[in-house]
This record gives structure tokens, C-alpha cells and sequence, in this order.
């Protein structure tokens, strides 16, 4: 079975072509992605009107560029992202999808973007056994319990203000570090001291959320401190502020994932989303699932960032457990819930 994701959320337009094997593993045949994320770095953040826009222009040539790459002239289904996300974006993903699955007469499988980025992972490292699965991206942090693709996943915290991309986003523009800010804060971090400021970690008190996560106070006292040395008439240690803002968020979120497998008792951490291309993130996680006896499972950075592969590897799932194809009025849903993947 062949299977095609169409996703369109955000700011990227990604179709991609996967083949779901008799041994229920799964081999990528396409992977194509537009992004406008360049047309959005002079305002600083995404514009969800550049954004759809882009994605219309975006979407009939990255489809036909995936077909040719998958080199077939039809899958036997169509996988695509109905939410979360921006809804005049996810409106021109979901509006191409339908318009080729009624076209080509093929089904059409609505799902949930979240699941994606965990079901991604089974492209490299195979069928997934029951794990918490850690997403980090510029409008997502959740901390998930996945007992199979197909099914619900039962989301066990969040982020009670800002994700940790964003913060990623908003601290490198307070350091000038320009936008993705992820990237750039992460390079600047490799010259300095992640010891050097002990900024604060959110919601790690005895009282707070076992796994909700809060990075806004974080962002704050990273602007505190930048104030406070010009005040004193130094220049900010740029490298430093993003050694120790990074060592903050990698260690929150790290030590919460771990924590999580062994609450719920599973022995398998997948990480997801844009942000664990983080190099501190991903080296913490491998260090304390090391010592915790959990075993690491992390996209290469590519399938991390969003992607229409995520969304043809989530479908694939979607339909080998039985689902029903969406019907072809479906629609979107900016505000979809985690814990539903599929419609
Ligand atoms: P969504 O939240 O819907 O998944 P998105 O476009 O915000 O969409 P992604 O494309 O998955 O998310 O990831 C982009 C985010 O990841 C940005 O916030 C970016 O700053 C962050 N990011 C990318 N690379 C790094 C890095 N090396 N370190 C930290 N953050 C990073
Ligand atoms: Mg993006
Ligand atoms: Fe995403």
C-alpha cells in the first residue's frame, strides 16, 4: 500500500509518499517540502496570511515533485493533516488533498498533526512499542503517552504559556540573534557556558503539574539579565545567556520526559518536532535516558521539522489499524486535540 501525506499547518507545504510494508514497517519514497519560513523572518514570526498564501502557490508543484521523486502517477490513499494549526493554512492542505483523492478516487484519511511527528520516527527505527513521546516545536510542547499509532494518545502534560520553540524564537530575537531563532541560538550556544547564568527552571516546584511545562518566566529572566548588564553598562555575554537559556529548557524537558517513562512505565522515549534539533536537547535526553535504562528514539532532523512524510507514515497507521476513511467534507480543525489521530 502506498500512502500520500499532504501537510500544510504551518509554514511549511510537505507532501510525502510512503509504502506501508507487510511487515508493518514502513519505507519513504518522497519527501518534499516548500517552506516560506525566509518570507516570514523580517516580521520576526509567521504570518498566517504569507503563510496560506505560499502554500497555494506551493502545493500543486511540491505534489508533482513528490510523484515524480515516488516516481507513481497515483498512491492508494491520501493522509492529511485536518489540525492543529493555522486555519487558513491547514484550509489549502485539506482543500489539494480533497480535490486529488476525489480526482484520482482514492480515500482520503484526515489526521492529526501531533501523531505525526511521533509516527515519523517508525521510518528509521521501526514499529513502535508503547513509549512517551516528547514534541518540541515553535507551536507545540507536549509531553505524550503512545500505546499505538492508530489509536488515541493520551496527552500526559503541556505548556501552560509559551512552547519551547518559541521561547527558542523569542530569546535568540532579544539577543539579536534574528529568526528561526532555534538554529542560531543553538550555534551561539556552543561558544559559551551553559553554567554560567543558573536561570530558572519553570513548574519544577514540589506544587506544579508533574508534566506541564512553563517557559515564559524563563524567557523573562534572560530579558532581565540582558537589561540589567546594559544598565551596568556591559555588553550582554551573548554565548553565555544562550549556553544557560538552553541548559535551562533542555534540562526541564528532559528530566520531565525520563521522569514520565518511568511513571507510566515504559522503557521508550521518542522525541519530536522542530525544536529537538536542538544539539543540548538531544544530548541530555541520550545522556539521562542512558543512565535511566529508557531507550532514546529521535527522528533525524529532517523528519523533525514538519514534513508531509510524518503525515503519510501517521496514515499509514491510521489505515492498517482499520480505520475508516474521512468523508470527503471533512473539516479543518485549528484546535484539534492531541489526543484524537485521526477522523
Ligand atoms: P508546529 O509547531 O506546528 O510543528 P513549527 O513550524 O513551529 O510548527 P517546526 O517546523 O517543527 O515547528 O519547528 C520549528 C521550531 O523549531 C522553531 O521554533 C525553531 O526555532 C525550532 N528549532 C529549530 N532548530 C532548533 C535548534 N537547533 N534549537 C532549538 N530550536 C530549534
Ligand atoms: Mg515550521
Ligand atoms: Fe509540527
Amino acid at each position: 500500500m502506498i500512502v500520500l501525506g499532504v501537510e500544510s499547518s504551518c509554514d511549511e507545504t510537505g507532501v510525502g509518499i510512503v509504502r506501508w510494508n507487510a511487515d508493518h514497517t514502513t519505507t519513504l519514497l518522497a519527501d518534499e517540502v516548500a517552506s516560506s519560513v525566509d518570507e516570514h523572518a523580517r516580521y520576526g514570526g509567521v504570518v498566517p496570511e504569507v503563510a496560506s498564501r505560499a502554500h497555494l502557490e506551493a502545493i500543486v508543484p511540491t505534489m508533482r515533485r513528490a510523484l515524480t521523486a515516488a516516481d507513481i502517477t497515483v498512491p492508494d490513499a491520501i493522509a492529511v493533516t485536518i489540525g492543529p494549526g493555522l486555519a487558513g493554512a491547514l484550509l489549502v492542505g485539506v482543500a489539494a488533498a480533497k480535490a486529488y483523492a476525489a480526482a484520482w478516487d482514492v480515500p482520503l484519511y484526515a489526521v492529526n498533526h501531533l501523531g505525526g511527528h511521533v509516527a515519523v520516527d517508525t521510518l528509521e527505527h521501526g514499529p513502535m512499542p508503547a513509549c512517551v513521546a516528547l514534541l518540541v516545536s515553535g507551536g507545540h510542547t507536549h509531553l505524550l503517552h503512545v500505546t499505538d499509532l492508530g489509536a488515541p494518545i493520551v496527552e500526559l502534560g503541556t505548556t501552560v504559556d509559551d512552547a519551547a520553540g518559541e521561547a527558542f524564537d523569542k530569546v535568540a530575537r532579544l539577543l539579536g540573534l534574528g529568526f528561526p531563532g532555534g538554529p542560531a541560538l543553538d550555534a551561539a550556544a556552543r561558544l559559551g557556558d551553559p553554567n554560567a547564568i543558573r536561570f530558572p527552571r519553570g513548574m519544577t516546584g514540589p506544587r506544579d503539574a508533574r508534566n506541564d511545562f512553563s517557559f515564559s518566566g524563563l524567557k523573562t529572566a534572560v530579558a532581565r539579565h540582558v537589561e540589567k548588564c546594559r544598565r551596568d553598562g556591559i555588553e550582554p555575554p551573548v554565548a553565555d545567556i544562550a549556553a544557560s537559556f538552553q541548559e535551562a529548557v533542555a534540562d526541564v524537558l528532559t528530566m520531565k520526559a525520563v521522569r514520565a517513562c518511568v511513571d507510566v512505565g515504559v522503557d521508550t522515549l521518542v522525541l519530536g518536532g522542530g525544536a529537538t534539533a536542538n544539539s543540548r536537547i538531544r544530548s541530555m535526553a541520550q545522556e539521562r535516558c542512558a543512565a535511566a535504562g529508557i531507550t532514546l528514539r529521535v527522528p533525524k532532523p529532517r523528519l523533525c521539522t514538519d514534513n508531509g512524510v510524518m503525515i503519510a507514515t501517521l496514515g499509514a497507521h491510521v489505515i492498517a489499524g482499520g480505520a475508516q476513511p474521512s468523508e470527503l467534507t471533512v473539516a479543518t480543525d485549528p484546535g484539534l486535540s492531541v489526543q484524537v489521530s485521526s477522523y
